[in-house]
């Protein structure tokens, strides 16, 4: 047994982080305090979009915003099938229908190519979707501006689920400007880019959708006049006036958040600076390494590479977990799981999807990660495949 585990992702929690957290456990707010709205003020800055609200999870996040954006029952959604599947749940846990878009073979975000074909034909049979929820895999934005340009066409709306993103750009602007789109979605989760422990946060620039999800946080609960159907009775009104979740954050969270959000542009940078590194000492490889469009800087949530031959994943896989390498999966298509196939999808049907699937692995990354910890995992690497090479 190796030693030493080197995990896939983990955080990287600073005593400045444990200190923040600690001031708020002192404080007289432990939830709906002041730490929400320094976490919501530095996310929405960092994305520079105009409203952030925080939620316990992205889930929570993506299921608030579908809301938020009009879906409901026998509403169509359409999202990737290489993403986790809170990407396509959302949907369904508004009672919409989902449905899946193909990726591209080279940055294994959603394709272009096939979201046009597909709208094609869903424009002939009367199913066109209402909503597109495009997934920033790995850190990479998607094609926004193509996306836009056929959501435009086609009439529908863009959420992006950007649980992989904060921190990333597109076209020189940070992911969750929301220029292509009415919403977006970070993760805190501890393996994404900055972490809550758990934790979530819906970016928009639109007024009213904010307004909807700051209410849908919360029960359907406000305390506005302005908003409630009834003159109050007292300074202790409130009104339910929709059907809403409890889905808030706490301020120890938030805190937490807040001091993290300060470091994202080095969390980011060091991140890059070890893909960098990376794609240096596999050059050589035979491995497929990830592809970038000259329109994107991702935050590298992940650092997938994909092996020539699918039979060879498994092999690989098994010997760098022996290893202590934490390498791990990302993603099995979401419509192959057994609860998809419950409602009528089948292997085979997103071939790019499942091709990749077949042969990808996803490397450590992560800001705790040394240089020496990469050329741990790349000798490692290097040494497998030379040495089945030659058993080949
Ligand atoms: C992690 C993740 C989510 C869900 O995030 P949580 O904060 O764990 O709810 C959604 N979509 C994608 C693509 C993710 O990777």
């Amino acid at each position: 047994m190796a030693e030493r585990f080197i995990p896939y992702g983990r955080q990287d929690i600073d005593e400045d982080d444990i200190a923040a957290v600690d001031a708020v456990l002192r404080s007289d707010w432990l939830t709906q305090g002041p730490a929400i709205e320094r976490f919501e003020a530095a996310v929405a800055a960092a994305a520079n979009a105009r409203y952030a609200v925080a939620v316990s999870s992205a889930t929570a996040g993506l299921h608030i915003a579908c809301l938020a954006l009009g879906i409901g029952p026998g509403d169509r959604v359409w999202t990737v099938p290489n993403t986790f599947v809170a990407s396509a749940n959302c949907a369904r846990y508004c009672g919409a229908m989902v449905d899946f878009v193909d990726i591209d073979p080279a940055t294994y975000n959603l394709s272009i190519s096939a979201l046009a074909e597909k709208l094609a034909v869903a424009e002939k049979t009367g199913e066109l979707p209402k909503l597109l929820i495009p997934v920033h895999f790995a850190g990479q934005s998607c094609d926004m501006a193509a996306i836009a340009q056929l959501a435009e066409r086609y009439g529908f709306t863009v959420l992006e689920d950007a649980a992989h993103a904060v921190g990333a750009s597109y076209g020189g602007e940070p992911v969750g400007n929301c220029r292509y789109s009415r919403a977006a979605v970070f993760s805190f989760h501890p393996v994404k880019i900055v972490t809550t422990g758990e934790g979530g946060v819906v970016v928009t620039q639109d007024e009213d959708v904010y307004r909807r999800l700051l209410l849908l946080r919360s029960h359907g609960i406000t305390r506005d006049p302005a908003l409630m159907h009834g003159k109050p009775d007292g300074a202790w009104s409130y009104e339910q006036v929709e059907l809403g979740f409890h889905y808030r954050m706490t301020d120890l969270q938030a805190a937490l958040g807040a001091s993290q959000m300060s470091k994202l542009p080095r969390f980011v940078a060091r991140r890059r600076a070890l893909v960098a590194r990376y794609n240096e000492l596999l050059g050589g490889s035979g491995l497929v390494l990830p592809a970038v469009l000259p329109q994107t800087e991702p935050s590298w949530h992940l650092y997938v590479v994909q092996t020539p031959d699918p039979a060879q994943r498994r092999p690989l896989f098994d010997a760098m977990r022996a290893a202590g390498i934490g390498v791990n999966v990302h993603y099995i298509p979401v419509h192959t799981q057994p609860d998809f196939q419950h409602l009528g999808f089948r292997p085979g049907q997103f071939p790019v999807a499942e091709a990749y699937y077949s042969r990808a692995i996803s490397l450590p990354l992560h800001t705790r990660l040394e240089d020496h910890d990469l050329a741990f995992v790349a000798d490692n690497l290097l040494n497998h495949l030379s040495n089945n090479a030659s058993k080949g």
